[in-house]
């Protein structure tokens, strides 16, 4: 690892990445890309070591209360955490002011957090993603060998769950002709359900790759499913969108699944449910009136 001052640490769209680079190690991560310009290997993480000064005069000066969003580029509660705690001292900027938060995480470390999140969710709202690829444990230790499994992920959700803070599931990627079958999604669907997630995100069936994220992906394929990058080389080219053969009936299962049990599965909803700013601290005072 390695620390730098930054100059920010806001997005225009209130998002931040208090690390650069990522050591959970998805064989499909797209933050790989050259078009990221990451100036320093991938594993060598990058810590804004000012992060928490900087949030704190950000959040001061904002006008408005709005969600913070977090965890798109680098998961924020990678092994690097556990000893720095610096995601941890984040969220209690975020509390003391009274923000929402949201999270995209593939780790249970978030739990250790969990007495902040609760808070942060009775002043405002706090809404944990998570992602879940692979219903095999096995071949999730593969595609993702150093992140929580798709299982403690699943109990993670449940017990975000089971004490009030409300949860989306990313449902992707989920990569052609390796965990594109409808055994793989059912049984994702069904933790998601055991865990009475509010939504769910999924794209296509299938995942994006590009310069970068491509070689790394192609070479992980080499050495643990020999012979199917040249699969994907004949089927797919040098496209960036790769669709699953299997896409439309994945998707059918996907949303029949999703309407039957009271699943958020529209994009933009979900989108939309993340990005809106509740005050239920405000709204309390306004019904006591
Ligand atoms: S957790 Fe996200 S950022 Fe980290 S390696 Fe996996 S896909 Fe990439």
């Amino acid at each position: 690892m390695h620390e730098v001052l930054a100059k920010g640490i806001l997005s225009s769209k209130n998002g931040m990445n208090i690390y650069r680079g990522c050591t959970h190690g998805c064989i499909y991560c797209d933050s790989r890309s050259n078009c990221y310009e990451m100036n320093h290997k991938f594993e060598d993480i990058e810590v804004k070591s000012n992060a928490v000064e900087l949030l704190e005069k950000a959040l001061r000066q904002k006008r408005c209360k709005c969600m913070i969003g977090t965890g798109s580029m680098s998961d924020p509660y990678m092994h690097i955490e556990e000893k720095l705690r610096n995601m941890r001292k984040c969220l209690e900027v975020i509390e003391k002011y009274g923000f929402g938060f949201t999270v995209i995480t593939k780790s249970s470390r978030i739990l250790r957090d969990l007495d902040i999140l609760k808070k942060i969710n009775q002043k405002a709202k706090c809404v944990v993603q998570m992602t879940l690829t692979t219903y095999d444990e096995e071949l999730c230790k593969i595609l993702e060998p150093n992140v929580s499994s798709t299982r403690e992920r699943a109990e993670t959700l449940k017990i975000l769950h089971d004490n009030g803070i409300p949860t989306i599931v990313w449902l992707c990627p989920i990569l052609p002709f390796i965990n594109d079958s409808e055994e793989n999604l059912r049984g994702i669907l069904g933790y998601c359900i055991e865990a009475e997630v509010k939504g769910i995100i999924n794209f296509d069936m299938g995942l994006t790759l590009r310069d970068g994220n491509r070689e790394y992906f192609y070479s992980k394929l080499d050495k643990h499913f020999p012979k199917l990058k040249e699969k994907y080389i004949r089927t797919y080219g040098n496209s960036y969108q790769i669709p699953s053969p299997n896409d439309k009936q994945l998707t059918k299962i996907f949303y029949d699944v999703c309407f039957q049990n009271g699943i958020m599965s529209d994009t933009e909803e979900c989108f939309k449910y993340l990005n809106t700013f509740e005050d239920k601290y405000a709204a309390e005072q306004i019904s006591l009136l």
